[in-house]
């Protein structure tokens, strides 16, 4: 890197469908990189491989990223000095390149068919060797080579040197050496024209002045590859910075077969993007405090890649959880609120003939909420808990109604106490603190305990077991609701 050159980094997703929680990482920790050291941030999209290309991805990653409020300087739908920024809009660019490497004689047309390279594959395979190109085409010579291209296809190679200790000093990981006798010759441009990633990303990188590659481990064995690349075209290299892998509670590596890993599906549950910044970018790093809970703005103040570590990452989704938690509960009333109502909707058109539709307004929904603003750990979470504040009519086994030190006559005069005291109550009076006053009462003023008073107006309101306080429950329901209801219980105790 030059001196005072500005640091420049960046994102090149693949659009092969949407973004895994690892893309997340990595695109966050160029973001955090950019930002604390004042350089751009590029999201390129890396779409060379038509075989893998899925349509609308590119979208997808936009939106995610958005979402996550990681925002970049130049890119797709933003533009910048060095557009288009998706490889597929930029193959003559490649084709150039590919064509210089040739004429430098680091690079050669390779004219094997399919069947030629599967037949040395397999020699080599039975010699014991690792299968790789057998050079075949390295040694053409020039007349024969212009021969060959009229008549057939052919791809570009990188001419691999033999026998070199390829090296580069990684920005997390150290030193890394490589023998450039295990690498293949590697294929740069397909026969259909399109580069390979490895040329691709090295152009691009060089062309759009990258300072700092920062990606996943999984594209070290790529690094001399590049190196090579660079070198041939006698350009700067520039620096690595190699992230750990992410790894499953048993250390196995996260793939995308694993449940869960696209970022999509997190986004569909009812994360908010807030904790899961804050969840990823703990993943493989840490600041110098002990705290948990970090904003962007924090997360950018204390980037620093020396603090990533070597080792893999481990997802735990319990993590995620209790700091999804934390993040819910800090939320104003209306803004949770607005989260869940696409959930609430969703839902209750389900159940749309059971349910009182009166009641499907935003301020009904926001006490409702607010009864669960300390019980939710993801927003879809609401839907499964209040469906009894909607319903016309509950349904539940009037055995619920009996709690377990309890008996049916308790049970009944506890119920019968609650519906005189209850019907007494003016409704502007009708609020949790008197509603509990007036329960205790009952309870003091008898031989009630507790348990033959509380629990069966929760059943009776709730139809179960668990569910916000008992006064909660009366004062969101509502005097005349929670009568009826007190009332259907002790019809089923008859
Ligand atoms: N296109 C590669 C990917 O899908 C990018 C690797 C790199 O950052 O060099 O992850």
């Amino acid at each position: 890197m030059k001196d005072n050159q500005a640091i420049k980094v960046r994102f090149a997703p693949s659009p092969t469908g949407f973004l895994h929680v690892g893309g997340l990482r990595t695109a966050l920790y160029n973001y955090l990189f950019a930002r604390k050291n004042k350089g751009k941030f590029v999201l390129r999209i890396e779409d060379t491989d038509r075989n893998r290309f899925v349509k609308g991805a590119v979208k997808q990653i936009i939106q995610t990223m958005h979402w996550a409020g990681i925002d970049y300087d130049e890119g797709p739908e933003k533009g910048g000095p060095n557009a288009p920024y998706i490889q597929s809009e930029r193959l003559e660019i490649y084709q150039k390149h590919a064509k210089e490497l040739v004429e430098k004689r680091k690079a050669y047309y390779c004219f094997c068919d399919p069947v030629r390279l599967k037949t040395a594959r397999q020699k080599q395979t039975q010699e014991g060797k690792p299968p790789r190109y057998n050079r075949h085409c390295r040694g053409l010579k020039q007349k024969k080579v212009e021969e060959l291209k009229k008549k057939k296809p052919y791809v570009i190679r990188l001419k691999v040197p033999d026998n070199q200790k390829i090296k580069f000093k990684d920005l997390i990981r150290g030193e890394v050496e490589i023998d450039s006798d295990d690498l293949d010759d590697q294929i740069l441009q397909k026969s259909d024209g399109y580069p390979t990633y490895h040329l691709a990303n090295t152009v691009d990188d060089h062309l759009m002045e990258i300072t700092h590659v920062i990606r996943g481990e999984e594209w070290i064995p790529s690094t001399p590859k590049h190196i090579l690349i660079y070198k041939a075209l006698g350009w700067e290299i520039p620096e690595f910075a190699h992230l750990p892998l992410l790894l499953n509670k048993d250390k196995s590596k996260l793939s995308k077969r694993d449940l869960c890993v696209s970022v999509e599906d997190y986004m569909e549950e009812g994360y908010l993007p807030e904790a899961m910044i804050n969840f990823v970018a703990l993943l493989g790093w840490n600041t110098k405090d002990e705290n948990e809970i970090y904003c962007l703005d924090e997360l950018v103040k204390q980037f620093d890649l020396k603090r990533v570590h070597k080792g893999g990452a481990v997802f735990d989704l319990e993590k995620l959880n209790w700091l999804n938690g934390k993040y819910v509960r800090q939320m104003k009333l209306e803004d949770l609120t607005h989260e869940c109502k696409p959930y609430l909707e969703s839902y209750l058109k389900k159940i749309e003939k059971k349910i009182d539709k009166s009641l499907v307004n935003d301020q009904y929904f926001k006490e409702v909420v607010k009864l669960f603003q300390e019980r939710l750990i993801k927003i879809s979470d609401i839907k499964g808990l209040v469906d009894y504040f909607f319903l016309k009519e509950i349904d539940y086994d009037k055995k619920l109604l009996i709690f377990k030190k309890s008996n049916l006559e308790k049970t009944k005069l506890g119920l019968e106490k609650v519906l005189e005291r209850l019907e007494k109550v003016e409704l502007k009076n009708w609020e949790p603190d008197n509603l509990n006053a007036i329960l205790e009462a009952i309870v003091k003023g008898s031989d009630l305990e507790p348990g033959d008073v509380f629990w069966p107006v929760r059943a009776a309101l709730s139809g179960r077991e668990a569910s916000p306080s008992p006064p909660e429950l009366l004062e969101v329901l509502g005097k005349e609701r929670s009568l009826e209801r007190v009332k259907r219980a002790l019809e089923k105790l008859k």
